[in-house]
C-alpha cells in the first residue's frame, strides 16, 4: 500500500502548503522602490532603529524577479501606473502587496486627474495601511499581519482568491 493510501486525504498537500508558507512568511523579500513621502517611513522601518531584519526582511531586492512582497509606498501617478504594473507582473507567484498610506490606497488628498485613485485599480492589494504617512511601527505591524495571512493562503495560482473566500467565511483567525 502506497503512502498516499495510508494517509487521510489531502494531508500531504496540506503539509507541503504549511512548509512552503512558513518559509515564505519567514523571509519576505520586498521590491526596492518608493513612490513618495511614505517611502521615507518604509526606509526608516528597514534601518537599524526599527530593524525589519528581526523578521528576515532586511533584504529589499533590486530585481522584482527576486521579490515576493510589494510595498506601494506613496501616491501613484498616472505616469507611474504602467511601471508599477510591470514591476508587479515581473514578480513571481506567490506574491503579496501592501498599499502603504492613504494616497496609495485611495488617492488621499490628491483627488485629481494626475493620480490613480487607489493602486487596486491596477494591481490586486492584500492589505491596506491607513495613515499619512503611516509610521514605521504601523508598517511592521502590517507585515506581521501579512505573515499570518500568508500562513493561511492555499498554494497555487488561485491561492489569493481562495484565501479571500476563507476570510469571508471567517475561517481565518
Ligand atoms: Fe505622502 Fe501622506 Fe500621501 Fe504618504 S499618504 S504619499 S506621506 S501625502
Amino acid at each position: 500500500m502506497g503512502i498516499e493510501e495510508k494517509l487521510p486525504s489531502g494531508i500531504l498537500l496540506t503539509s507541503v502548503e504549511k512548509l512552503s508558507n512558513w518559509a515564505r512568511k519567514s523571509s519576505f523579500w520586498g521590491a526596492t522602490f518608493g513612490l513618495a513621502c511614505c517611502a521615507i517611513e518604509m526606509m526608516a522601518a528597514g534601518g537599524p532603529h526599527y530593524d525589519l531584519g528581526r523578521w528576515g526582511m532586511e533584504v529589499f531586492r533590486a530585481s522584482p524577479r527576486q521579490a515576493d512582497l510589494m510595498i506601494v509606498a506613496g501616491r501613484v501617478s498616472q505616469k507611474m501606473a504602467p511601471v508599477v504594473r510591470q514591476i508587479y507582473d515581473q514578480m513571481p507567484e506567490p506574491r503579496s502587496v501592501i498599499s502603504m498610506g492613504v494616497c496609495a490606497s485611495s488617492g488621499g488628498m490628491f483627488n485629481n486627474y494626475a493620480l490613480v485613485q487607489g493602486v487596486d485599480h491596477i494591481i490586486p492589494v492584500d492589505m491596506y495601511l491607513p495613515g499619512c504617512p503611516p509610521r514605521p511601527e504601523m508598517l511592521i505591524d502590517a507585515i506581521l499581519k501579512m505573515r499570518e495571512k500568508v500562513m493561511a493562503q492555499p498554494l497555487g495560482p488561485n491561492g489569493r482568491k481562495m484565501l479571500a473566500a476563507r476570510e469571508a467565511r471567517g475561517d481565518v483567525p
